[in-house]
């Protein structure tokens, strides 16, 4: 069990980091990382029958993993394999490996194809990820006694909203538990009225906050006071020029931050260098960056890029080991002025192409699943017109869907697009604008991937 106790926020509060594990020397972090990986294999041989398989299908024996330089030869684990997992074996799959007695916790992630996938944490894994949130929200500013306004989603089992606020709450913040599903109204009455120190949420969603102030309220969000804004679940707030409309808008510094359901809430956090987000929990999970193509890893130094690999070290109930993340990151430093030792990085793209509309996920695939299941009433063909910039929009989703080449007789086309508006809304929770183009006028899928994301309204006549 961690001995990380609460006494630890009074103390922090004035300390350049939240942990000493942060500023730890490179020798001393590999020789943690390296008991803690041989021990967390073993445990994985011992309690996990899904990577016993998939070891034992590597030629992997017990004690086989014994250092860092190891992990070259154990297979990665993909989302698909864990999704195959969950399906196999309901609720937490077969990489489940603590007792279900001992799990305390879960949370879900959106997933790719839109459907949940599922993670658990027994009492420890609880506490380790508030306590790798609490040094990532630390390095991002937030201080033990701040009020900090939650902008991201709380509902929907997603790690941004309850993993947040016992995160805040484990390292003596308070946070005020709106979230960006509570509306921007309620958001802004709660801002005007509590004065928080800071706000977390998506960039785009901050900012939509701020113009929605003025819009709604004609008030200016800078009365408010907020020192902090902490962005993250989007690669936006490492866009210098949207970085820059935020923090004029709310007169405060923004810094942002990275995590993700499979390995913990956050584990990558900017510092006051605003240069890239620093490895926060190096004790609790080994990073590996790879070529995406070759799987070839490959060394952290200033201006590479690749794609992020994961294996949680000290994992009980839902472990991953060298977890394919699907994030691409550029490494924008390997020393900083803050004294943190781990590396710092930005994240440029994620695997899956996703976007967030309104604060919420949204996978190109999950539009186009549901529109396939609508056939024969159309064809099946639709396109996301994602025409702003960046992977996030504060307006509705403008789709293009295909009309099928025999329509059902008698049907009603403005019927239709609002029989399709309204099944995005229900099963995917944005609000979406359909239009419908003739049939043909959408290509086919041919040898080429689909782009289902077109970045502007494709010239074609008779829209409807
Ligand atoms: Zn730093």
């Amino acid at each position: 069990m961690l001995q990380y106790v609460s006494e630890t926020a009074a103390h922090a509060a004035h300390q350049p980091w939240w942990s000493p594990i942060e500023a730890l020397d490179a020798g001393a972090m590999q020789a943690l990382q390296q008991s803690r990986l041989a021990a967390q294999y073993d445990y994985l041989q011992a309690h996990s029958a899904f990577y016993r398989r998939k070891f034992a299908a590597a030629g992997l024996g017990a004690g086989a993993v014994r250092s860092v330089d190891d992990l070259e030869r154990v297979p990665f684990t993909t989302k698909q394999e864990l999704r195959d997992s969950l399906r196999a074996a309901p609720p937490f799959g077969e990489h489940l490996a603590a007792p279900m007695a001992e799990v305390i916790q879960m949370q879900a992630s959106s997933g790719t194809t839109g459907s949940p996938s599922y993670v658990a944490l027994t009492r420890h894994d609880a506490l380790v990820w508030q306590e790798s949130s609490a040094r990532s929200l630390f390095a991002c500013g937030i201080r033990p006694g701040d009020r900090v306004l939650h902008g991201f989603s709380m509902s929907k089992g997603f790690v941004g909203g309850l993993p947040i606020f016992q995160a805040l709450q484990y390292m003596g913040a308070v946070d005020i538990p709106i979230g960006a599903d509570g509306g921007v109204e309620r958001l802004l009455a709660a801002a005007f009225d509590l004065k928080p120190q800071a706000i977390v949420g998506t960039p785009n969603f901050l900012l939509h906050l701020a113009e929605a102030a003025q819009a709604q309220l004609g008030r200016d969000v800078r009365e408010i006071g907020v020192r902090r804004l902490v962005v993250g679940g989007e690669p936006g707030g490492g866009i210098p020029a949207l970085r820059q409309r935020i923090q004029q808008a709310w007169g405060a510094t923004l810094t942002e931050l990275m995590g993700g359901t499979d390995l913990a809430v956050i584990y990558w956090a900017e510092c006051d260098q605003q240069d890239g987000m620093h490895m926060t929990a190096p004790d609790f999970i080994v990073t590996e960056l790879i070529d995406p193509d070759s799987g070839e890893a490959k060394p952290f130094t200033e201006g590479a890029t690749g794609e992020l690999v994961y294996t949680a070290i000290q994992r009980q109930a839902s472990p991953v080991f060298r977890f394919r993340s699907g994030d691409h990151v550029v490494v924008t430093g390997t020393t900083c002025a803050c004294g943190r030792r781990q590396p710092r990085i930005r994240c440029f793209g994620r695997t899956d192409d996703m976007l967030i509309v309104r604060g919420v996920n949204l996978f190109p695939s999950a539009v186009q699943d549901l529109v396939e299941s609508m056939r024969p009433t159309v064809s099946g063909q639709v396109r996301v017109v994602a025409d702003f910039d960046g992977h996030s929009t504060q307006a509705n989703l403008k789709l293009l869907v295909e009309r099928a080449e025999h329509e059902p007789p008698g049907l009603s086309l403005p019927a239709l697009k609002q029989d399709i508006e309204a099944r995005v809304r229900g099963a995917l929770s944005v609000k979406a604008e359909v239009l419908l183009a003739p049939h043909g006028s959408i290509d086919k899928p041919g040898a080429a991937k689909v782009k289902l994301v077109m970045r502007q309204m494709p010239p074609i006549e008779g829209l409807q």
